[in-house]
């Protein structure tokens, strides 16, 4: 439909355009909302409007049938009104119980042949919530590991804690495959973030013709990069130097030079960070730290990751008091206890880089009274 003040249609529409008519006639008008069960919120408006959020946790990649059947799911019972959230969940919204009863168990009810759920519901509260992930191997060009792979792997683990309230608060999970990090991972309770540990490998029969070399040289954080000339195929060619020790292996330079790969599958594999989070009404947000320097790469199931995040999650529901995040129970512990009653290994990479203000994120200091 022709929008006020616009000349064309492209980009998004309006967003209001796409509320439920409850959303839409009570907006900026929510007085408070109430988790009544896993998966399920209660919102009230003033003036007694109610609004019922049924969550469900999506899939990784979505096929056609999959996101019709989501459709005629809120063909049904919502109005084919529906949202999708930062965490992959998709939301379904109703206005009365009797409706959000019915839709609940209508969801749960569908099940893969294999028999597990289709659309679980869950995610919400003190659990685990679905994952916010980057893109993976197939789809970008820096990746130190996947995302379909260890998300699927590490959400079939604790998928107990999606479907229920045990833990003392949230615990939100993220992935990104490399250290650019367009996955959030530093503000979530457990993020698993991809590592390259060599420097790229330099292609010179293709550096002067498919990379404007000055543009590597820049995209590089610390100087790592610099112009030069080797003899190849018997001629004299521009091609660029790595000075490894001063590589921090992020990628940079092949995001701008093809001819610099830098993915190799005994260098590459996955860290861990904890205690991220976001600010909330009590407390600052906080960026997580390192806590496991590096696990390899094990497709398809990834088991040395899925376990040693299953055993960070319940170190903390065992040990947190309630409405503590697990950042702030580490804090409230000290990292030495942590690191103690988790038994992870602390090694000096767990220490940040004093000289990067980027990374002022735990102890600039070695003083850890182990
Ligand atoms: Fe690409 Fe890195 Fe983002 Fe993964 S985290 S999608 S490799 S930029
Ligand atoms: Fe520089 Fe990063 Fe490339 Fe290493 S990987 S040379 S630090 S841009």
């Amino acid at each position: 439909k022709p929008m006020e003040g616009r000349i064309t249609d492209i980009g998004p529409h309006k967003y209001d355009d796409y509320f439920p008519p409850v959303i839409k006639n009570n907006f900026g008008k929510w007085l408070y909302h109430e988790i009544l069960e896993p998966g399920v919120l209660l919102h009230v408006a003033e003036g007694g409007a109610k609004c019922y959020t049924v969550r469900v946790g999506g899939t990784r990649t979505m096929s056609i049938t999959h996101i019709r059947e989501l459709c005629d799911i809120a063909d049904k019972y919502c109005g084919g009104y529906l949202r999708w959230t930062t965490r992959n969940n998709i939301e379904f919204m109703v206005e009365d119980e009797a409706a959000m009863k019915a839709l609940r168990d209508d969801l749960n009810s569908r099940k893969f042949d294999g028999g597990s759920f289709k659309f679980p519901v869950g995610g919400t509260g003190a659990g685990i919530s679905n994952m916010v992930h980057t893109q993976g191997w197939v789809h970008c060009h820096t990746p130190a590991t996947d995302a379909s792979g260890p998300v699927k792997a590490v959400m079939d683990t604790v998928f107990e804690d999606f479907k229920s309230m045990r833990l003392p608060a949230p615990v939100r999970i993220a992935l990104a495959c490399c250290i650019n990090m367009c996955g959030a991972v530093h503000c979530s309770d457990i993020g698993l973030v991809g590592i390259h540990r060599k420097p790229p490998m330099v292609d010179h029969e293709w550096a002067d013709q498919l990379c404007e070399i000055p543009l590597a040289v820049a995209a590089c954080p610390t100087a790592a990069v610099r112009p030069t000339k080797v003899e190849h195929d018997g001629k004299k060619v521009n091609s660029i130097a790595i000075k490894e020790d001063r590589c921090m292996y992020c990628g940079n330079c092949y995001t701008m030079c093809p001819a610099l790969p830098i993915s190799d599958g005994e260098g590459d594999g996955i860290a861990i960070m904890v205690g991220g989070k976001v600010s909330n009404r009590i407390t600052m947000p906080k960026f997580s730290k390192v806590v496991v320097g590096y696990i390899p790469n094990e497709p398809p199931r990834w088991p040395t990751l899925t376990k040693t995040v299953k055993h960070i999650v319940e170190v903390y529901a065992a040990n947190a008091n309630k409405y503590e995040r697990l950042g702030s129970w580490a804090e409230r512990i000290g990292w030495e206890t942590f690191f103690k009653l988790t038994g992870l290994e602390f090694t000096h990479h767990l220490i940040d880089d004093f000289r990067d203000p980027a990374y002022y994120t735990w102890r600039q200091s070695t003083q850890f009274k182990f």
